[in-house]
């Protein structure tokens, strides 16, 4: 944590340089003391410890200067630290205006001048107020601080973006923070766009995009290397998984990710099948285990980077980024995973982010604390947001099109809200409108059987439906099943014995696709069982078809 600060402002530079010498002496131990020659470097230097995330403790303030009065320049300051303790520093004909401050801008005490000897008639008043100042300061957090507004998806992505790549930051919500909004306020151009991320260093950005933030917060965005034998695309559990593998076993590899290493899993509250994870492991942490593993065995990561499509240009695979650039590698393994389908009905789309949420959204639990719920959907990943929820929400309820939860659903997750005394589970009803002003409101929902309309008052919905594969970027070049799903090995169709196209002797590869030297694993793969351990245990195996594939080029 920065030291808090203590500001002397004075335009004369021979009283500046005693003061500050006296406040030097008897504070530098517990306090950085800063002086200013002037009321408008007062304000600059205010503003930039504002966007730093340090403290004022003090002011002290002539009241004698031309641009401004000292008590003006205490009722500018104060908004953008409104905490800190106000003095004024007198002369004898000023007394009359510093009586006035104390009640207009709540001055907490005025020092005559001259204020010698310290020791008698500075540093005690000062040490009452700074320890009164000490003891009710809420102190700033010197780490990454978001400023957005709560109920905005802008805000929310930057806030998910950062929490799924475990950079810890401080959420700031401008409608409750006054003194924010003053320093926003202030940037160019009116009105800050938001979010604005403020960083230790005192720079800011604002609304960035992903990749502008995985650069300045210091996570890989850029391969290091001018050629690999391997491109991983996707870090979810069977991404990274072939990274440990493969980098483990000597080979040059980068992995590249759009978002965040853990894919769906790591959006997972609690992963409670997996091998060897009695109690259960929460998918950030799998995640992060996971990638510390692959680069500490040599792999790439890269973080924030979307492969936009693959070339074949033989013996090469070259992998190209939405960035523009390209990265060339003798073989690619695409585990690209799902993403959640999303819910066509009247009045969503304006409201997603606004209450409406696609997947375990779970960085806003803290947003829907006490209020009430839904969950939409019937399967695994909705019971365990339910059950994620529940613990915050007052109330849950399941939205399902089944007549029951089971058996779309693991046996020990519908025992569990069954047993959970605020989540209630509405079955046989589909969602059909959903309204709110600004933010949603009230879902709409029909009866499947009998038609009946019921609304449900709601603060927020997350919908958990149902996926569809991230495979659009290899639409053109590798073949695809009916639902967009790739296709490997022996599921490959074939014409006349041999796959379609295929022009080698030599049979596809377990999860190789119809082009050499390309595979696919996980969830992104045609027939995959969509879990945790089969994600890994395919990743892992791939690794020996790549082996296989490595020694023919
Ligand atoms: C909320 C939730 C809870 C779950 N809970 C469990 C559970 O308890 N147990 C269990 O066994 N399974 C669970 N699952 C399923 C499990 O998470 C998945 O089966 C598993 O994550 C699949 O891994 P994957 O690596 O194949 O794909 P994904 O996890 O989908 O990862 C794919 C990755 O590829 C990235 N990507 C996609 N396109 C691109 C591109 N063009 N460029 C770069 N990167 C790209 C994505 O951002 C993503 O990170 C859960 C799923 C969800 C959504």
């Amino acid at each position: 944590m920065a030291r808090p600060v203590i500001l002397s402002v004075d335009d004369d530079p021979q009283v500046l340089g005693a003061i500050e010498r006296d406040l030097r002496q008897h504070y530098k131990s517990e306090y950085r003391v800063l002086k200013a020659g002037s009321p408008q470097e007062a304000i600059d230097a205010a503003r930039q410890l504002k966007e730093r995330g340090t403290a004022i403790a003090l002011f002290l303030v002539d009241q004698r200067m031309p641009e401004m009065t000292g008590t003006q320049l205490l009722a500018e300051v104060r908004k953008l630290h409104p905490e800190s303790r106000k003095v004024l520093l007198t002369a004898y004909a000023d007394t009359e205006a510093a009586i006035a401050s104390i009640n207009e801008i709540g001055l907490d005490h005025y020092l005559m001048k001259p204020w010698d000897p310290p020791e008698q008639k500075l540093y005690p008043i000062l040490d009452d107020l700074l320890s009164e100042w000490k003891s009710r300061a809420h102190l700033p957090y010197d780490g990454i601080r978001i400023a957005g507004a709560r109920l905005s998806p802008q805000s929310h992505a930057v806030r998910e973006f950062l929490s799924h790549n475990q950079v810890p930051y401080q959420w700031i919500d401008v409608d409750q923070d006054a003194s924010m909004r003053e320093l926003l306020s202030a940037f160019p151009g009116g009105a800050a766009k938001l979010p604005v991320v403020f960083f230790p260093d005192g720079t800011h950005l604002s609304a960035p995009s992903n990749l502008k933030l995985a650069e300045k917060v210091g996570l890989q965005t850029q391969a290091t290397g001018n050629f690999y034998d391997l491109i991983v695309v996707g870090g979810g559990p069977a991404g990274l998984a072939n990274a440990v593998y493969a980098a483990s076993e000597g080979m040059r590899i980068v992995l590249v990710e759009q978002s965040a290493p853990g894919g769906q899993a790591g959006t997972s509250s609690r992963i409670e099948n997996y091998l060897g994870f009695p109690n259960g492991i929460t998918g950030a942490d799998l995640a992060q285990r996971a990638s510390s593993q692959a680069r500490r065995f040599g792999a790439e990561l890269l973080t924030a980077q979307e492969v936009v499509g693959i070339r074949r240009e033989d013996p090469y695979r070259i992998v190209r980024l939405a960035d523009g650039k390209e990265i060339p590698a003798y073989a690619v393994i695409l585990t690209t995973g799902m993403e959640v389908r999303t819910l066509d009905v009247p009045g969503i789309e304006p409201l997603v982010g606004l209450g409406v949420y696609y997947g375990a959204a779970l960085s806003e639990a803290m947003t829907y604390r006490g209020t009430d719920i839904c969950i939409v959907g019937g399967a695994n990943s909705a019971g365990q947001g339910a059950l994620f929820f529940s613990r915050y929400a007052r109330r849950v309820t399941i939205i399902a099109r089944a007549a029951g939860l089971s058996p779309s659903m693991s046996h020990y997750l519908v025992e569990r809200i069954n047993a959970t005394e605020n989540i209630d589970v509405i079955t046989r009803v589909e969602v059909v409108k959903v309204s709110g002003n600004g933010r949603l409101e009230r879902v709409f929902l029909r009866n499947l059987d009998t038609g009946e309309e019921r609304t449900l008052d709601i603060s927020a919905m997350f919908i958990y439906i149902g996926t569809a594969p991230h495979t659009q970027m290899v639409a053109d070049l590798l073949e695809r099943n009916d639902k967009g799903f790739i296709l490997t090995g022996p599921d490959l169709p074939r014409v006349n014995g041999k796959p379609r196209g295929w022009t080698l002797d030599r049979d596809p590869f377990l999860f190789e696709t119809n082009v050499p030297g390309v595979f696919a694993a996980g969830d992104v793969r045609a027939g995959a069982n969509r879990r945790v351990a089969a994600a890994v245990g395919e990743g892992s195996a791939a690794i020996y078809s790549i082996h296989k594939y490595l020694e023919t080029v």
